[in-house]
């Protein structure tokens, strides 16, 4: 990057806190995204705070370096691999944490990540009740930016479910406040759909493409500490399916709840399955893992009961292995991701909701398309609120293999084109979803007029969302 751009840089943030050295480059050219190849950016800034922020973005404007946010660096899809060249702002030293309790919320910094506000909450009796899986790295504004979901969703809903109100600053360096938040002499953050329309709804799953986020409020809520593992057995999918909405309607809180394929848990317990501690077991057809969590005892041996009653209402059986749905919550496992990096193999994942009902028909979907690719992946979600079913689809591919790399791209294309004929949607707004599935042109266009308006230049995370010529 040109000399004189980065004394700019490092007259707002300090020499420190601005580079250009390779070895340092060369870190923040990748992510967790192990299935995308690095990109060298032009230079690394940290800034200290949203005023410097909004500085470096006034920079940025004026020479229109492309501006990569970055946060934890945990997403998978790509999301922060910077443009050559371009300028990775990196919001890690946003940690401040202020707690409003008598409002029921907390404000974070941009750099917090969920482990460090876990662990904060903690003393306090209080949590947030979800959390994805890569907690101990993954920042709540990153989460807020990819529109995330985690353990708790299952009851809690998406982490956008959670937010109260965001400091964001757009890309040419104005700061502007959403929520309650927005009147300097309120207490704290208290209501999101405060002065009209949802522009905290604006930046939630907006990949960084419209302007940073500095700061998230969340509501808090008194930490649960009862909770029962318990895995259900099932001979079809409606069964299983049925037995989710079952455990919704009857109010029974399962805070992790996932369907599983019995040829998948035999595919991850054979890699994972002593280290966790799970035995041996002929699994039926359809498993479902259930981490039900209550504030009191009563309730919770309640919700026990009532779910029992429920599998075998439907001609399920209650399985009895503790251990999958307790490494699931307790240890978040990240048995999907992990146990990919455990075997060095690269993937593409496909991020999408479905309803409970539905559930089958991505299932077979996904089937379908690895077996007509021959290409070996996995089925897995977890339920994700009112009516949702999260799916994270992976294809595996072997990095040395140019040709069964281009087949997975392929599989993935033909893969969102078919799973939105099925009725599911985009859980973010990935370019195979837009470049792939022509019925979202018109949303497409209206996020385009959004983007050109906030952002003319187009400097901030360019191509993170595909723009019509
Ligand atoms: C083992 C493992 C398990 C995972 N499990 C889950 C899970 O359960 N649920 C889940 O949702 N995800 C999961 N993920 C994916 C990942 O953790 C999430 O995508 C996470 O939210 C990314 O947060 P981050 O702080 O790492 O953001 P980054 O990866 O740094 O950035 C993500 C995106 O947000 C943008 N961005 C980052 N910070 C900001 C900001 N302050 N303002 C504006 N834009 C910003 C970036 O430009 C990029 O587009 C998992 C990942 C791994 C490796």
């Amino acid at each position: 990057m040109d000399q004189k751009i980065v004394s700019e840089l490092a007259a707002i943030v300090g020499d420190d806190y601005v580079s250009t050295r390779e070895d340092v480059l060369l870190t923040y050219s990748h992510s967790a995204s192990i299935g995308y190849d690095g990109v060298m950016p032009g230079a690394v800034v940290r800034p200290a705070n949203t005023q410097e922020v909004s500085e470096v973005l006034q920079v940025a404007n004026k020479y229109k370096i492309a501006v990569t946010p970055r946060s934890g660096g945990s997403s998978l899809q790509g999301e922060v691999i910077p443009r050559e060249g371009g300028l990775v702002v990196e919001l890690m030293r946003l940690d401040e944490i202020t707690l409003f309790k008598k409002l029921r919320s907390v404000r974070v910094g941009a750099g917090v990540t969920f482990g460090m506000l876990d662990k904060y909450l903690n003393q306090y009796d209080l949590w947030v009740p979800i959390y994805p899986e890569s907690s101990l790295v993954c920042t709540l504004a990153g989460n807020v930016a990819v529109n995330g979901a985690g353990p708790g969703s299952s009851s809690y809903g998406c982490i956008a479910e959670m937010v109260l109100g965001l400091e964001v600053v757009l890309p040419d360096g104005t700061i502007i406040q959403t929520g309650s938040e927005a009147n300097p002499d309120a207490p704290g953050p208290f209501l999101r759909y405060a002065f009209g329309p949802d522009i905290t709804g604006l930046f939630i799953g907006s990949l960084g493409a419209l302007g940073i986020i500095t700061r998230v409020s969340v509501k808090t809520f008194k930490r649960i500490r009862n909770f029962h593992y318990e895995t259900y057995g099932f001979e079809t999918a409606e069964q299983a399916e049925r037995f989710l909405l079952e455990l919704r309607e009857n109010d029974v809180q399962a805070v992790f709840a996932s369907i599983y394929e019995g040829r998948i848990l035999e595919f991850f317990m054979d890699m994972l399955g002593e280290e966790y501690g799970i035995p041996k077991y002929e699994w039926p057809t359809f498993t479902v893992s259930v981490t039900l969590g209550r504030l009191r005892e009563d309730q919770l041996a309640s919700d026990v009961e009532k779910a029992a009653e429920i599998c075998e209402k439907l001609g399920g059986h209650v399985i009895g292995i503790s251990e999958l749905p307790r490494g699931e919550w307790d240890d978040r496992m990240r048995t999907f991701a992990r146990s990919s990096y455990a075997h060095g193999w690269h993937w593409r994942i496909l991020y999408h909701h479905q309803t409970p009902t539905n559930w089958h028909r991505s299932v077979e979907t996904i089937w379908d398309v690895m077996d007509e690719f021959g290409l070996l992946g996995h089925t897995a979600g977890f339920l994700t609120g009112h009516s949702s079913y999260n799916f994270y689809p992976h294809l595996y591919f072997d990095p040395e293999d140019a040709e069964e790399e281009e087949k997975v791209r392929a599989a993935h294309a033909e893969l969102s084109k078919r799973l939105f004929k099925t009725g599911a949607v985009p859980f973010k707004l990935a370019p195979y979803w837009l470049e792939d599935v022509p019925e979202m042109d018109r949303y497409l266009r209206f996020i385009h007029e959004i983007k050109n308006l906030l952002d003319p230049n187009g400097i901030m995370n360019p191509g993170v969302i595909p723009m019509p010529e």
